[in-house]
């Protein structure tokens, strides 16, 4: 399945567009895109039995932040061996946690506001929690994941870094500085849950498209269901909370790619679509 925020209203996307949730459960879900993920059981048995109307088609402006009111959103730093390398950080033992506030989230195509000449990209695995819980085995993590999406960890350095103390939170949490989607894509959908392929592609004007990251989460140091429980041991997990996985290799501060006005950075995860984000001035 694929679950989207279209117009604010929870919505199914299938290959000839979407369905909306409320109208095809006649009343019994939706249109809150956050009530699929607060009563995740009982909407995947609806979803298995439902017939389904004609779906319609839809523009890709329309949608939504996939989750708009996660309760919580955790985020993992240095989850990767090939971005701990360019970082010079050495591998960690422990996961490394910070949050992205909620008013941060963006929908998938928003534009991006720059608050300065220091803002960096970071591609990365979103995962939605369905069912929470306090410590959840490594076995029983997936049962918990609704789905996951592609999404992007805009990072203003300045700020992230700025001493005494690095100010992580802060410095990822501008408007728009969490987009991710374009929809939500259950696990039963993937193809190999522990090698999930993602990367993003740069647009300049007058320039040729540049690859700026490719992913694969085979690569993580703490795997989906790693990390889940070891999130768990310390944080209930609620539903429709997301996790924000980390980031490979290939950021901007490492390329000397920061972005810039009338940049346009599309993020894809392999094999269920991308969305777009164009960089804009300060307003
Ligand atoms: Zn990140």
């Amino acid at each position: 399945m694929r679950i989207a925020n279209l117009r604010g209203r929870a919505a199914l996307v299938v290959e000839s567009g979407a369905i909306d949730i409320e109208s095809a459960s006649a009343g019994a879900f939706g249109p809150d895109p956050m009530d699929v993920y607060e009563r995740w059981a009982e909407f995947l048995a609806w979803a298995e039995a439902a017939v389904l109307p004609d779906a319609l088609p839809y523009e890709p402006s329309d949608l939504g932040v996939p989750v708009p009111r996660p309760p919580q959103v955790l985020a993992i730093g240095v989850n990767y061996k090939d971005h701990a390398a360019e970082a010079g950080i050495p591998d960690p033992d422990e996961l490394i946690v910070f949050t992205k506030f909620v008013s941060s989230l963006g929908a998938p195509n928003a534009t991006v506001e720059l608050p300065s000449d220091d803002v960096d990209y970071e591609t990365e695995i979103v995962v939605v929690i369905g069912a929470g819980g306090h410590r959840i085995s490594r076995e029983d993590a997936w049962s918990h994941v609704a789905g996951i999406a592609v999404g992007q960890d805009y990072s203003e350095r300045t700020v992230q870094r700025r001493p005494p103390v690095p100010q992580f939170s802060l410095g990822k949490s501008f408007p728009n500085f969490g987009p991710f989607g374009p929809f939500v894509v259950t696990p039963d959908e993937l193809p190999d849950r522990d090698s999930i392929r993602f990367g993003a592609v740069l647009e300049r004007p007058g320039e040729p498209l540049l690859t700026l990251q490719t992913g694969d989460t085979a690569q993580f140091f703490f795997p989906i269901d790693e990390a889940i429980h070891r999130l768990s041991q310390i944080v209930t997990l609620l539903p429709g909370d997301i996790v924000f996985t980390g980031t490979p290799a290939g950021v901007g501060l490492s390329r000397g790619i920061l972005m810039r006005p009338g940049y346009r950075l599309t993020s894809t995860l392999d094999g269920f679509g991308s969305f777009t984000n164009e960089f804009v001035a300060a307003s």
